[in-house]
C-alpha cells in the first residue's frame, strides 16, 4: 500500500462507514516526524483524530474536504496535549462546529493554543467512554503515560481499527513507500528510541497492551509514522509490553550523576 501524501488513503469503508488516513507530506517534516492524521466518517458524520498542529492546518483540511463537508464534523479527538496533536485547536474550532474530546487533565491547558470557547470541550474523565457519531458508538479508551499523564485511544468498533496516538510512533521521514509496516522487525530500529525514552514505564505498556488484545483491533493506527496490521498488531503488542522503559531505565538516565 503506497503513501499518497496529498489525496489520503481510504483504511476501511463499507456503505454506512469510511476510515482514512488523510496523509503526510514530506516539507512538513521539519520537527516533529512524519505525523499522520485520520477522520472517520459514520452516515455522513465525521471525526478528525489528532489533527495537528498550525503547520499542517492547510492539507489537512483540504484533504478532510475530498471526503465530507468541515460543517459534518462533529467532533475531533485528542489523544494528548502534545503541540504536534492539538496546537491547531483555535482554528479548527473556527472552521467546524465539532466538539472537542480530550483528557480532562489537559483542558486548563487548552486556551494558551489561542482564544479557543471552553464550552466546545468534551473532558474524558473515566476510563471508558463513548464518543457518539451519526448513531453510532467510537469507544475512548485509557492510555495513560504512554506517554503523556492523560492520555487516551480510539477504537472503532466497525473497522476495528484502534487510534494509538503516540503509541507505536516510528521516527521515520514520509518517503513516499508502504503505509503499513511491512516486515516487523527491521521497523524495530525506528520505534526503539521513542519508546524506551517516552514512555513511562512497563507497568503502564503491559498494562495498555493486555487491554487491546481484549479489544482485537485489526490495526493499530499510530500519530507517526507506519501503521501495524494483521500478524504485526500482536508483535507489537507482545513487544511494547515487555518493554523496559521510561522510570525502569532510571539509572541508565542519571548515570553517574
Ligand atoms: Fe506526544
Amino acid at each position: 500500500m503506497n503513501m499518497k501524501s496529498n489525496y489520503g488513503q481510504i483504511l476501511y469503508e463499507d456503505q454506512d462507514h469510511k476510515f482514512i488516513w488523510l496523509g503526510a507530506d514530506e516539507k512538513e517534516d521539519t520537527g516533529v516526524i512524519m505525523t499522520n492524521q485520520y477522520l472517520i466518517i459514520h452516515k455522513g458524520r465525521g471525526i478528525l483524530l489528532d489533527p495537528g498542529g498550525l503547520h499542517l492546518f492547510s492539507r489537512v483540511v483540504s484533504v478532510a474536504s475530498r471526503f465530507i463537508s468541515l460543517d459534518n464534523i462533529d467532533a475531533i479527538f485528542f489523544s494528548h496535549q502534545d503541540p504536534d496533536v492539538s496546537s491547531g485547536i483555535a482554528l479548527w474550532l473556527g472552521v467546524t462546529k465539532a466538539k472537542i474530546y480530550i483528557s480532562e487533565l489537559w483542558v486548563r491547558f487548552l486556551p494558551h493554543f489561542g482564544l479557543i470557547d471552553t464550552n466546545r470541550i468534551v473532558p474524558v474523565n473515566k476510563p471508558r467512554m463513548a464518543l457518539p457519531l451519526g448513531g453510532m458508538d467510537l469507544e475512548i479508551l485509557p492510555a495513560h503515560f504512554l506517554h503523556s499523564v492523560g492520555c487516551h485511544c480510539l477504537m472503532d468498533p466497525v473497522s476495528r481499527i484502534l487510534f494509538t496516538g503516540d503509541i507505536g510512533a516510528a521516527d521515520i521521514r514520509y518517503t513516499g513507500d508502504s503505509l503499513m509496516v511491512e516486515d516487523f522487525e527491521s521497523h524495530l530500529p525506528a520505534i526503539t528510541g521513542f519508546h524506551k525514552r517516552y514512555m513511562a514505564s512497563r507497568k503502564a505498556t503491559s498494562r495498555w497492551a493486555s487491554m487491546v488484545r481484549r479489544h482485537d483491533p485489526v490495526m493499530l493506527a499510530p500519530q507517526h509514522g507506519r501503521i501495524f496490521q494483521d500478524e504485526n498488531v500482536s508483535r507489537f503488542l507482545d513487544w511494547l509490553g515487555s518493554l523496559d522503559c521510561g522510570v525502569d531505565l532510571l539509572d541508565e538516565l542519571y548515570g553517574d550523576a
